[in-house]
Parts: C-alpha cells; sequence; structure tokens
C-alpha cells in the first residue's frame, strides 16, 4: 500500500474523470488523500478517499485575478492560485509522509507541489495533452494579438508572480507551459491516442486511458426509466460556459412541439423562469446525471467540453458542437475529423440550422457507422482501470 496526494481544483471537468481511477486505487490497496475544494467533498469522499478542502471563493478570485482575456493572463490568475493552495496544502500535510502525487494537468499547483514535496508525480489531463513545442508555439502566435503595452504589463506580473514563486518555495518556474500544463514524468490522457491531435507524437510518458466515467453526482432529479423508450435530444453547454439564455430559447424554438424529446440542462447560472415558456416535450434541468441520460440519447447538443464528447463517444451518441470557448473549438474540429458529428457557430446560429443540422446528423447514415465504431474502440480502451495499471507500472519503475 502507498499513500497518494491528489491535488486538483474545483470544477466538475477536472474532477469527474478522477473519481473512478481513485476508486481503483483505493480497491488496490492504496490510501488516496484527495484536495480540492469543498463543492466536492461528498463526491470525492464516496471514493474512500481522504478529502482535504482549500477556500474555493479564494482560489476562483485568485484565478481570476491574472485576467480572462488572453492566454497569458491566465497563466498569471493560476500563479495567483498558490497562494491559496500551497500553504493551506502544506500546513494540512505537515509531517506526513506520501509516496507520489497525482494532480491536475491545469489547476492546483501540481507540478508545484511535486517540486516542493520532491514527490514522483502523475498528471491527470481531462483535455488534450498538450507537448511543450506546440504550446510555446500556441502561446507565441496568441501573444502577438496582445496589444503591446498590455503585454508588458503581464509579462511584468509574470516575472513578479514566479519571482515570489522562488522566493517562498525555492521552485524555479523554467516557462508558462510549466504553470499551464503542469507536466509530470506519467501523464494520464482521459481519451485515445487515435481522437487525440497529432497522437502518434506523444512519447510513451503519455498514457491514453480513454473515458474515465464515473456515475453522476445526481440520479433521482430526471426519471430515466420514462426517457429509455424516447431516444432523447440531449442539449447542454456544461458546468462552465452555460449562461446563455438566449441559445436556450433558440432550442425551444428550433425543437419546441416537434417529434422529439428533448432534455437540456442550462447549468447552476440560469434559472428556469428565466426562460419564458417552456416547450411540453422539453424537459429542462439545471443538471442532469448526464452520463446516465446519455446511455438513451439518440443526439448531443454540446458545447464540445472534453469530458462531455469522451462520455458520448463512450456511449456511441453522435455530436453537434457549439464551441463556446477554451479547448472546445479544437475538440469541436477532432469530432468533425472523425465523423462523429459536426461542428456549427454560436454567433450566427438560427433555430432553423439548428434543426437542420440535427436532422442531416440523424438521418445521415455515415455518423451513425463512424460513431459505433469508435465506441467500441472507447470502450475498450479500459479507462480508470487501465489508469490504475498504468499508474502501478510506474510506481513499479519508482520503485514505491
Ligand atoms: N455534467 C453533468 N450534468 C450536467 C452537466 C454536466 O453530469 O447537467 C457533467 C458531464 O457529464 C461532464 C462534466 O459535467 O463530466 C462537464 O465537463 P466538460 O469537460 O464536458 O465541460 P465543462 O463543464 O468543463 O465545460
Amino acid at each position: 500500500m502507498a499513500r497518494v496526494l491528489f491535488i486538483n481544483g474545483g470544477s466538475e471537468g477536472h474532477i469527474n474523470p478522477t473519481i473512478g481511477v481513485v476508486q481503483e486505487l483505493i480497491s488496490r490497496g492504496e490510501e488516496v488523500v484527495y484536495f480540492a475544494v469543498e463543492d466536492f467533498r461528498e463526491r470525492i469522499e464516496k471514493t474512500g478517499a481522504t478529502v482535504r478542502t482549500f477556500d474555493g471563493q479564494k482560489f476562483i478570485k485568485a484565478f481570476i485575478a491574472g485576467g480572462r482575456n488572453y492566454l497569458t493572463e491566465r497563466i498569471n490568475g493560476l500563479l495567483h492560485t498558490a497562494d491559496t493552495v500551497i500553504p493551506s496544502v502544506l500546513e494540512q500535510i505537515e509531517e506526513e509522509h506520501f509516496d507520489y502525487i497525482i494532480h491536475d494537468s491545469m489547476f492546483g499547483c501540481g507540478f508545484l507541489l511535486a517540486q516542493i514535496l520532491k514527490l514522483p508525480a502523475i498528471s491527470s489531463c481531462t483535455s488534450f495533452a498538450q507537448k511543450k513545442e506546440d504550446f510555446d508555439q500556441m502561446l507565441e502566435y496568441l501573444s502577438k494579438k496582445i496589444p503591446a503595452e498590455t503585454a508588458a504589463v503581464i509579462h511584468d506580473e509574470y516575472q513578479r508572480l514566479t519571482g515570489a514563486v522562488m522566493e517562498k518555495y525555492g521552485v524555479d518556474i523554467r516557462s508558462p507551459y510549466e504553470v499551464f500544463c503542469n507536466p509530470a514524468p506519467l501523464t494520464i490522457v482521459y481519451t485515445t491516442r487515435a481522437f487525440q491531435p497529432s497522437g502518434e507524437e506523444f512519447d510513451q510518458s503519455y498514457k491514453f486511458v480513454g473515458p474515465s466515467i464515473s456515475s453522476p453526482a445526481t440520479k433521482d432529479n430526471i426519471d430515466l426509466a420514462a426517457i429509455k423508450g424516447k431516444s432523447p435530444i440531449y442539449i447542454s453547454l456544461g458546468t462552465v460556459f452555460n449562461q446563455a439564455i438566449d441559445f436556450y430559447q433558440l432550442c425551444f424554438k428550433a425543437f419546441g412541439n416537434t417529434e422529439h424529446t428533448v432534455i437540456m440542462s442550462i447549468g447552476e447560472k440560469v434559472q428556469l423562469a428565466d426562460l419564458g415558456e417552456i416547450p411540453q416535450n422539453f424537459i429542462v434541468k439545471n443538471y442532469v446525471p448526464q452520463t446516465e441520460v446519455l446511455k438513451h440519447t439518440k443526439l448531443f447538443i454540446t458545447h464540445g467540453g472534453m469530458n462531455s464528447t469522451n462520455e458520448a463517444l463512450y456511449y456511441g451518441v453522435p455530436l453537434i458542437v457549439i464551441p463556446q470557448g477554451a479547448d472546445q473549438p479544437i475538440i469541436g474540429g477532432q469530432v468533425a475529423k472523425i465523423g462523429a458529428g459536426i461542428t456549427l457557430q454560436m454567433q450566427s446560429l438560427t433555430a432553423n440550422q439548428l434543426r437542420e443540422a440535427a436532422d442531416h446528423v440523424l438521418n445521415e447514415p455515415s455518423f451513425h457507422q463512424a460513431i459505433a465504431t469508435i465506441r467500441e474502440v472507447f470502450q475498450k480502451s479500459g479507462g480508470s482501470r487501465q489508469a490504475a495499471a498504468e499508474i502501478f507500472e510506474f510506481k513499479n519503475q519508482y520503485d514505491i
């Protein structure tokens, strides 16, 4: 048995795939101490892990303090979170021994903590993996679009923040890549090598284990038995980029009072009452048990979050991806490339277009053929079981 320090942040997309992995590790005898924000305590505790938390409000405030317009600002935002996460984690694990650390590939300052604690590290990557050279290229390209004066301010802030990390924790941050992608000797990626852009270019330190699907946080707010025979269309923009009343109303216009049953998750930031009259063929909720709903879904209209996309491919559901930001345009591009669906642009979208796109995906056999093949590969990839096997292989290499 080894003691594992698990470091994550506070978002559903980064935590969901880890639930199954932690369960697997615990069933193999590992002891896991899992750091995240308080909201996820119950979910994580069910795995058998010991949950410890840091201040979620302060964490979000620190992340946003970096600015939200540019990637370089988000890198600074992640550096700002160091002051919330690191002292709290160090204080709560004082004098405890850990054998290795598993950290999120973005949130929770895992790369820094691994250096501070000198622990063998594994990165848990809930999006597509990124190699340093590709990240650097993207950063350079995006940085060219920033007005020079603003870029200088962001750069000074980066220097100040990395200097403070050096001073407080003795860790030399050598590149923004280390802040944003938290590299480690082993990276677990929750998709397949074939779905990962340029998947063949990643070396053996990247293990593409496939989707790690966990049972949803809530199950009983929807009558799953009732939707079973109905093959609904499912619509969701995920848990972050989901404040989109106009889009939800556009969906009413596209599919209201048609032969389709439609389940729509609108997230916690929009109230049902804000949406006006809800057509009788719609079931609208702030949150639905997505991995259960997808089992019965005939078409998923999604923002193209990595987890939502992996989950849909795992259950063989074709997609219409309407990217809202972050990595979603790239994920949508991959979905279209493998023939599992199409992408649409939010800005110019009309109800007619959406309805026609849905008819196209539902009626065109090539999507269903492609998705059947992908589903098989995804279901065979192993997910959380394979992740645990890779982690144990890593332990062997490090004599843990
Ligand atoms: N999710 C859910 N019910 C909802 C909305 C989302 O269970 O009503 C889950 C979904 O199954 C997925 C995660 O929340 O695991 C969303 O992650 P994703 O990467 O797709 O998008 P994000 O929320 O990070 O933008």
